[in-house]
């Protein structure tokens, strides 16, 4: 997702004029509600499917509906347990034979199967659901429904919930680590509005009661928290992007009917992503499921094959629309490749991060692509770790997931310095953890194994410490030469960073900096032509005193 300073349409485009973009920290999320989960009760079945109904009535800000969920036991079992916020009711959970027990507590509810499920068996009940879910203020910051109205008074209705979870609105499984194989929105609409989902809608169907039926399906894995809805007076859009290989990709907007023009333009950019990001990812990874911009009331989210899109068809000062190559940069990382934690969140969002800079390296060379990433450098705080705690459902309170994140992977090429090797392992990288959920210490791991260089110690500072490791260094002249004393102050005492600097006179060179001192003649006699190549490598420069 996105994090921005504030939600007002007018003050954001005002900052977008001369800032990059400034992400607002987690906390905004707010009403993250802790709560107790019983770990054995969810650890001992897999989820298969979801199949939501859901009947929307943005008048009464009302939902009702059920969710045909299909499990499969992972050990033998008796009992499991699911999430539903405490604003939603349930009036039955219906197996296929009679109905199932459940009681609730809180954010969470347990069913008491009538008899023992064996491990590798598949069960499939529905929970019925209904009730006012909660409303977001300040989306997608914090989440719940967005009751909105077009210019004409139409109802436009959005969701968005990766901070409080999924389970804000229907009743799942609410963790990152449990995604279903594939999972169907029968979306219940006033006639007239269009509904739309995730993934290819199979059918349409207007009923005698005054409510149109969309029935949509996807057929990849799906974070739950990228489950969602989208209602209003819809003009749809199609075009196709053809790969390069020749294949087609559907491409679907949903717009509201004022902006079909500027969208019909604005949008040609998104073949201009799918093809950048190909180049350096492999392919979209949800050809099946087709690519959708879908228009709504507040600024983007990364749903899974229906991106939100909320960005008034703004380019920034680089020429394109931040919200439509951020959020769909999200199709590889954090859709198709997964963190199993948000303590792992970097893996979407500095990955994310760094898919724009290599946008604009594609669309506009390195040199413009290096000045991009090279403005988000400053917002960087190095106050805590990239990594959190696990299993705690852990917010951040800064934004170096993004750009620290980005910095991360920059600074990688950077060491690596064979662009060829660097985008054939990034590459590599999405087939091999396609359609997975992964931990960071997996994708550590496939780096270290697949380039020259073995980023272990890299890792335990940039990922596990807060600080950044510091170059340190003096310059003295003797006999009639400048030395150069070096040596790297970091907590993780074994990293050995190669980092250019001017080794001579305007050209960098590798220098390695390791704890020890080390010294190396300067060919050049003024010490503050002494740089360090600071548009590739995020480290901390600091002269100490010559002792
Ligand atoms: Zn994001």
């Amino acid at each position: 997702m996105v994090f921005w300073i504030g939600s007002n349409p007018n003050l954001l485009k005002n900052m977008m004029r001369f800032v990059f973009v400034y992400f607002l920290c987690l906390t905004l999320f707010g009403s993250t509600q802790i709560y107790a989960k019983t770990p054995k009760l969810r650890n001992n079945y897999d989820v298969l499917s979801y199949s939501v109904t859901l009947k929307v009535q943005p008048e009464k800000k009302f939902i009702e509906g059920a969710n045909k969920i299909t499990i499969c036991a992972i050990k033998d079992l008796r009992s499991i347990e699911l999430d539903l916020f405490p604003q939603l009711q349930i009036s039955a959970i219906n197996g296929t034979i009679d109905n199932i027990p459940f009681a609730r507590d809180s954010n969470t509810f347990k069913l008491q199967f009538s008899q023992k499920i064996r491990k590798g068996d598949t069960v499939t009940f529905t929970v019925n659901f209904s009730g006012k879910p909660i409303e977001a203020k300040n989306a997608p910051w914090d989440g719940g429904f967005v009751w909105a109205k077009d210019s004409n008074n139409n109802s436009w209705v959005g969701l968005a919930c990766e901070g409080v979870g999924p389970s804000c609105w229907f009743p799942c499984k609410d963790e990152w680590n449990d995604e279903a194989n594939t999972s169907s929105v029968k979306l219940i609409v006033a006639n007239g509005l269009i509904g739309v989902s995730n993934g290819r809608l199979l059918s349409k169907k207007i009923r005698m009661d005054g409510f149109t039926e969309f029935d949509w399906q996807v057929l990849s894995p799906i974070n739950t928290y990228n489950i969602s809805i989208n209602i209003a007076d819809y003009a749809h859009l199609e075009d196709v992007y053809l790969n390069e290989k020749g294949e087609q990709l559907s491409l679907d907007y949903y717009v509201l009917k004022d902006n079909v023009a500027r969208a019909k333009t604005h949008f040609q950019q998104a073949k201009r992503m799918l093809q950048s990001f190909e180049k350096y990812f492999g392919p979209y990874p949800f050809y099946k499921d087709g690519y959708k911009l879908v228009e709504t009331p507040y600024w983007g989210m990364e749903h899974q094959s229906c991106v939100a899109y909320g960005n008034n068809y703004q380019n920034n000062k680089f020429g394109f629309d931040f919200i439509i190559v951020h959020e769909s940069g999200h199709e590889w990382f954090a859709n198709s490749i997964t963190a199993s934690d948000k303590a792992d969140m970097w893996i979407h969002e500095g990955f994310t991060t760094y898919s724009e800079m290599l946008y604009v390296e594609k669309q506009y060379g390195a040199a413009r692509a290096v000045q991009y990433i090279a403005g988000q450098k400053n917002n960087i705080k190095n106050a805590t770790p990239m990594i959190g705690p696990y299993g705690v459902n852990y917010n951040r309170t800064d934004n170096d997931l993004y750009y620290k994140g980005a910095w991360i992977l920059h600074t990688m090429r950077g060491i690596i310095d064979n662009d060829t090797l660097w985008f054939n392992t990034i590459k590599d990288l999405n087939k091999t953890f396609y359609h997975q959920i992964v931990t960071s210490k997996q994708l550590e791991d496939f780096f270290c194994s697949r380039t020259s260089y073995n980023f272990k110690a890299f890792f335990e500072q940039y990922l596990y410490q807060a600080k950044l490791p510091v170059l340190e260094y003096f310059i003295v002249e003797k006999d009639g030469l400048n030395e150069l004393h070096y040596r790297l102050n970091a907590n993780v005492k074994s990293l050995k960073l190669p980092v250019k600097v001017t080794l001579s006179k305007g050209a960098f060179d590798f220098l390695t900096f390791t704890k020890r001192w080390q010294i190396i003649d300067l060919p050049y006699s003024n010490p503050a032509d002494f740089k360090i190549d600071e548009k590739h490598f995020l480290v901390e420069l600091r002269k100490v005193n010559a002792n």
